[in-house]
């Protein structure tokens, strides 16, 4: 069995409400570039901006509007609508600007979308200012979100280096077995074990159920596999914490010392005090160097890699011992 991080080399393509990606589109004919905070990074995916009140024509600037009597979903079934400033229905518009733009994200076939919450239309858990009562999420466009079972990505968590760190790796998990071939039982024995690790940190109880469930299947069928597939991407969208991940960081910065016998500088352990963006520096360095040398990186189990950026030869394949795999399994952090 392979024994080292999965690499992708295809762009991922990613959805982004056009607003949080510079344009001015809001109703005050504003935008903001929540994309510079991702630096390079930005360069690894292929980016798909779309805004649903624009495509239903409401023009820039326009009378913001709010959802009235339920929620986005409600709107779908007719139990809601969609009223402007002024009181004017604008529920038919904004339901076709909604369907324009998940037609053009089909086109795109992405895998995640950055969403802008807060928004009545584009909201996912909020469709009102933090500080405002008034709102029903999910919004009109968030709810077919959700419904397409997209990966979900809240724009604001990419201004924290650690939170997008923690996005991307999942993301990258997510959509590498989202697509998987998976005919037989080996076939997913071999996926839970790229996964399990990441599981673990994110969801550790859920995770030791799992891979008891899976170690009594017999014969599995194609439906069993689909459902289970799909109880994984699920735990693969939810956040891990900033203690988990530097619990799951200093343990695979052990095993690398194991089995490499080398130091990284700069990697310290979870009881070290330090702001999330040097973690997130570190994380970004045990992730380089392990890739490098052919170390296992657990906790980031598959990893974007332009194909120009490779090196010539492929890293060796590291065997990694059942004492070591052990000692990672029981090191991993309590729940919280
Ligand atoms: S939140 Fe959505 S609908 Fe509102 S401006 Fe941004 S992209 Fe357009």
């Amino acid at each position: 069995m392979e024994k080292k991080n999965i690499i992708i080399h295809e762009k991922i393509n990613i959805g982004i409400s056009a607003c949080c990606m510079g344009s001015p589109v809001r109703y005050n004919n504003k935008g903001w570039d929540m994309l510079q905070n991702l630096g390079r990074e930005k360069q690894d995916f292929n980016w798909c901006p779309v805004c649903p009140e624009t495509m239903s024509g409401l023009g820039v600037p326009r009378d913001p509007i709010h959802l009235s009597g339920g929620n986005g979903a409600m709107v779908w079934t007719g139990e809601a609508i969609i009223k402007n400033r002024r009181g004017r229905d604008v529920t038919e518009e904004v339901k076709l600007g909604s369907i324009a733009c998940l037609e053009t994200l089909k086109r795109a076939e992405v895998t995640a979308y950055v969403y802008m919450d807060g928004s009545p239309t584009c909201g996912v858990y909020r469709t009102s200012l933090k500080k405002q009562k008034r709102g029903n999420p999910p919004g009109i466009f968030g709810s077919v979100l959700l419904d397409e079972e997209l990966f979900l990505i809240p724009a604001s968590d990419l201004q924290s280096p650690i939170k997008w760190w923690d996005w991307r790796r999942r993301l990258l998990a997510f959509h590498w077995f989202r697509s998987l071939e998976m005919k037989n039982k080996d076939d997913l024995y071999k996926a839970w074990y790229a996964l399990k690790f990441l599981c673990q940190e994110i969801d550790d109880t859920w995770a030791r159920d799992m891979g008891r469930k899976l170690a009594d299947l017999g014969k599995i069928s194609e439906e069993e596999i689909s459902s289970i597939r799909k109880e994984i991407l699920e735990v693969l969208r939810k956040p891990s914490t900033v203690k988990k991940i530097t619990h799951s960081l200093w343990k695979n910065y052990s095993y690398y010392r194991k089995t490499r016998g080398e130091t990284v500088e700069g990697i310290h352990s979870p009881d070290f005090r330090r702001n999330v963006t040097t973690i997130a520096k570190e994380l970004l360095t045990m992730e380089r160097t392990a890739f490098e040398e052919g170390v296992f990186f657990a906790t980031s189990p598959v990893i974007y890699r332009d194909k120009r950026r490779m090196p010539k030869v492929e890293p060796e394949d590291i065997e990694m011992d059942e004492e070591i795999e052990a000692t990672l399994r029981g090191e991993l952090p309590e729940e919280e």
